[in-house]
């Protein structure tokens, strides 16, 4: 598709406003002044709102149709939720405000909303307080292997390990060795962290356990108290990679098991649409014993029934984004919570789990599903047995593409084969998971019959396989080449 820059004509013009009476070059200084004027498109306003609508056609989105990528949880996020973070008293007000004495009575409102959205986040998860700065899943990791890191270097304990369980997300080794740690993994036994396996690794000087729960194969780690009490013998601390809430939300609270630190993602969780980078929110909830190293300031409700920040945090790890993170999508998060409440986000977390066990039900028997134990809100499934006629995990995602699918997840986790890894989330319809299977249930009869009917996948998009280390390793960012 051509740039708006391609499909410029000079001297077309949309709507053009009335010439103000003073121009704005005699409002300005000259060394301020344009030479030239700016190499903006001109086009009329059709062949604008023709254009956009085009690119906004090639986009897939959850809007459109299914998107079963997994370890992602894109569902539908009610547009009620996206006024409330719209309301002008939200995105008006200047976050410089509430640090300033006199702003503070103005910013009431969103110091409020700040304060009850932890209020109600560490309701749900049993924790003690939370952070709302972390601006992803990723940061809020980190944030929380600072915490762990703080509270030992307080109470002078020399740690230097943290263990990952095979069955973690990627961004968990990641984040641990970013924080300094070295990184132990150890293996899963029938796809859950197995006791005897951490029990062989753990020393005094493990650090900390940080564990994705429900894990990338989908499964609830069932050993969780065993681990809690094997890993408090060596004063260890308990991070829980809390991404994957919308299977747990309202049926169990991390904090009632005996975690220390758990990081939620708001983004996928409760509300935003994400996709592409961003926006996310990543807080960071914690128990009793890391409430002094949170990162300030901090909102406090105050004895007058005010809201305001403190400062004053001397075992703080300090600021870890501007400001007080997206406001926005906690804002979004809280309407979410609001509207669900407690009873309605166990509802979400059921159905998340039944969709999911759902859709692993209907494929049973057409393809290999390595872990065939109930799972919680995603599964997956292994290509190996198409793969002997030569049809990979990846030409099944192709394929999908075809028929007017979001791919799911591929090759991840690394410990399943030719993986596949489906993520329904709770919003789908029964309709909808039946279609879904009933065409997927046809490509992999298709991938018996005519295999390079699928290598060719897929022909109905504007583009068809890429050759993606190709581009890479020689980007081409400009249209005209
Ligand atoms: C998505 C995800 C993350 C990372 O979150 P980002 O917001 O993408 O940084 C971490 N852990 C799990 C289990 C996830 O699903």
């Amino acid at each position: 598709m051509k740039t708006v820059f391609a499909k410029s004509k000079p001297g077309r013009k949309g709507v053009m406003p009335a010439v103000p009476k003073t121009s704005a070059a005699k409002m300005l200084p000259e060394t301020l002044l344009r030479k030239k004027r700016p190499a903006l498109p001109e086009m009329s306003e059709l062949d604008v709102i023709r254009h956009f609508t085009g690119l906004s056609k090639l986009n897939y989105g959850v809007d459109g149709n299914f998107y079963p990528l997994g370890s992602c949880t894109m569902k539908y996020n009610p547009r009620m939720n996206e006024s409330a973070a719209a309301l002008p008293g939200f995105t008006a007000a200047h976050p410089l405000l509430a640090q300033l004495p006199e702003g503070e009575a103005l910013v009431q409102g969103s110091l409020e909303a700040i304060w009850e959205t932890e209020r109600l986040l560490c309701e749900l998860n049993g924790m003690s307080a939370f952070t709302m700065q972390p601006m992803a899943g990723a940061q809020g990791e980190l944030t929380g292997a600072l915490l762990i890191a703080a509270y030992h270097k307080a109470k002078g304990n020399k740690k230097t390990k943290v263990i990952v369980p095979d069955a973690a997300h990627g961004t968990n080794p990641a984040t641990a060795a970013l924080a300094g740690y070295e990184v132990v993994n150890i293996k899963s036994k029938d796809g859950i962290v197995d006791p005897e396996a951490l029990e062989a690794v753990l020393d005094d000087d493990v650090a900390a356990l940080m564990m994705t729960c429900p894990n990338t194969l989908g499964l609830f780690e069932r050993h969780l108290p065993k681990l809690v009490e094997k890993l408090r013998s060596v004063d260890a601390l308990l991070y829980y990679d809390g991404a994957n809430l919308n299977a747990i939300m309202g049926r169990m609270r991390v904090g009632d098991v005996g975690f220390d630190v758990v990081h939620l993602n708001l983004h996928k969780t409760m509300s935003t649409p994400h996709g592409g980078g961003g926006p996310g929110s990543g807080p960071v909830g914690v128990s009793e014993r890391l409430v002094p190293f949170l990162p300030g300031p901090r909102v406090i409700k105050k004895a007058d029934g005010k809201f305001g920040l403190e400062y004053n945090l001397p075992q703080s790890i300090g600021q870890v984004t501007p400001f007080y993170g997206h406001f926005g999508v906690y804002i979004k998060a809280l309407a979410y919570m609001l509207r669900l409440g407690g009873k309605g986000l166990g509802k979400a977390s059921d159905y998340a789990v039944l969709n999911a066990n759902y859709i692993r039900k209907r494929l049973e028997g057409h393809i290999d599903i390595p872990y065939p134990q109930i799972c919680m809100h995603e599964f997956v499934a292994s290509a190996v047995t198409t793969e002997a006629q030569g049809v990979k995990a990846l030409d099944i995602a192709k394929a999908l593409l075809d028929k007017g699918y979001h791919a799911p997840t591929i090759y991840f986790p690394l410990i399943v084969k030719e993986c596949l890894m489906f993520e329904p989330t709770e919003t789908e319809s029964k309709e909808t998971l039946d279609l879904f299977c009933d065409d997927l249930i046809a490509i992999l009869k298709e991938a018996e019959k005519n295999p390079d009917a699928l290598h060719a996948a897929p022909v109905n998009l504007p583009v068809r396989r890429l050759d993606e280390t190709k581009a890479a390793r020689e980007m081409v960012l400009k249209d005209d080449v």
